[in-house]
């Protein structure tokens, strides 16, 4: 084996000479951070990529879901899904509510909406689904439940940047849609996040819970933190945003490629995301579900024995939330039969906008080498 690492993921890179030339005007007028002049040219581009009316940069995703959270005066018990990321649920417990976890489906890995409804307590006040890996969630059964039992959405669309309706962001759905903008996402500003909120009258909270609570030059009302985007961040946005097409395009060309070659394996099944939405998907990532009894390799020993091919995955996500050593304890006895059976086969294999169809094929022959041990 003497192929390089193929690592899970990689951000995307401009050209430098196109960042430097934003550095240079960072430079020129020494505005580092602060709704600086980066700052407000990458918000009007946003603006007009998402048409989404009101927005509110943040320094990182988590922050966004926080200053939502916040801004919408969330108490209580949240609904929301086990299979995502910590910092979905970290975001409700850090402001004092409890998630109630509901399980997902296994066409798609999203919230199942059809048990949301059973999981309302009159202490409920919102639901916060996640359009995991940029798999869309059922935003009009969603919205429907929201409205009958007057609760708040807030979608965490951390995966789902680029994926559209219509020629209208995802991120328009729900009481507040949040993106993040973190290096190993389908769009990068280094750090960065984005909340997309539907009430105009929002703006001065979003504002304020964004920097430390300041209303005005002497009002401090509320009790907030620091996640202000800083202008390199915001030029590292507006250079990444002139790709955002050719990123999504190159990305499903790998994916369609892996796809033919995967059907030759038995026992690895993809997801279809485009066939099972009206949205648009953005192949945001590359997730597939191990069959043991059929593939004759459990998920874990699959991981292992790629990293010995120099091939890197990742168990996204596993374990789930409520297996994690600070809520498992209080978790121990929900029952989330598809959540927990998902976390045991999911594996993301490598994808982003640099990797090749050779290094697909180098991942295909390599499962084949590792098959073939067991056989
Ligand atoms: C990445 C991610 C976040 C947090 O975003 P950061 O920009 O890393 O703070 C939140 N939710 C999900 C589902 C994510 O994948």
């Amino acid at each position: 084996m003497n192929k390089k690492e193929i690592t899970v993921t990689k951000p995307f890179m401009p050209t430098l000479s196109e960042y430097l030339e934003y550095v240079e005007k960072i430079w020129n007028n020494s505005w580092v951070t602060n709704k600086g002049p980066l700052f407000k040219e990458f918000h009007l581009l946003l603006h007009d990529y998402l048409k989404a009316d009101n927005l509110c940069l943040t320094v990182n995703g988590h922050s966004a879901l926080d200053i939502a959270i916040k801004s919408l005066g969330l108490s209580g018990e949240v609904i929301t899904t086990p299979f995502t990321f910590a910092s979905t649920t970290h975001a409700l417990t850090m402001n004092q509510i409890t998630p109630v976890f509901c399980d997902i489906k296994e066409s798609d890995l999203t919230i199942d909406e059809s048990k949301i409804e059973e999981l309302i307590t009159d202490k409920t006040t919102a639901i916060m689904p996640v359009h995991v890996y940029g798999h869309s969630c059922n935003t009009e059964e969603i919205e429907r439940i929201a409205k009958k039992h007057h609760l708040k959405v807030i979608y965490d669309a951390a995966h789902s940047f680029g994926v559209q309706r219509d020629g209208q962001s995802i991120a328009l759905c729900g009481d507040v849609s949040i993106f993040s903008f973190h290096a190993t996402k389908i769009f990068h500003t280094i750090e960065g996040g984005c909340a997309i909120y539907r009430d105009k009258n929002l703006e001065p909270l979003f504002n304020a819970f964004r920097n430390f609570g300041i209303y005005s030059e002497e009002e401090i009302n509320y009790i907030g933190g620091n996640a202000k985007m800083n202008e390199f961040q915001a030029a590292m946005g507006i250079v990444n945003l002139k790709y955002m097409d050719e990123i999504i395009q190159k990305r499903k060309k790998l994916t369609l490629y892996y796809r033919k070659k995967l059907n030759l394996i038995e026992g690895i099944q993809y997801f279809v995301p485009e066939k099972l939405s009206t949205y648009s998907y953005n192949y945001a990532y590359f997730p597939i579900l191990v069959d043991e009894n059929k593939l004759k390799i459990s998920r874990d020993d699959l991981y292992e024995e790629l990293k010995k091919f120099n091939v890197y995955t990742r168990k996204y996500f596993y374990p789930l939330v409520t297996d994690f050593g600070c809520y498992k304890e209080q978790y121990k006895d929900v029952s989330l039969p598809v959540a927990k059976k998902i976390s045991q086969q999911i594996l993301c294999l490598p994808l982003y906008y640099d990797l090749s169809y050779e290094d697909i094929d180098y991942i295909y022959e390599s499962i084949l080498e590792i098959k073939k041990v067991v056989e």
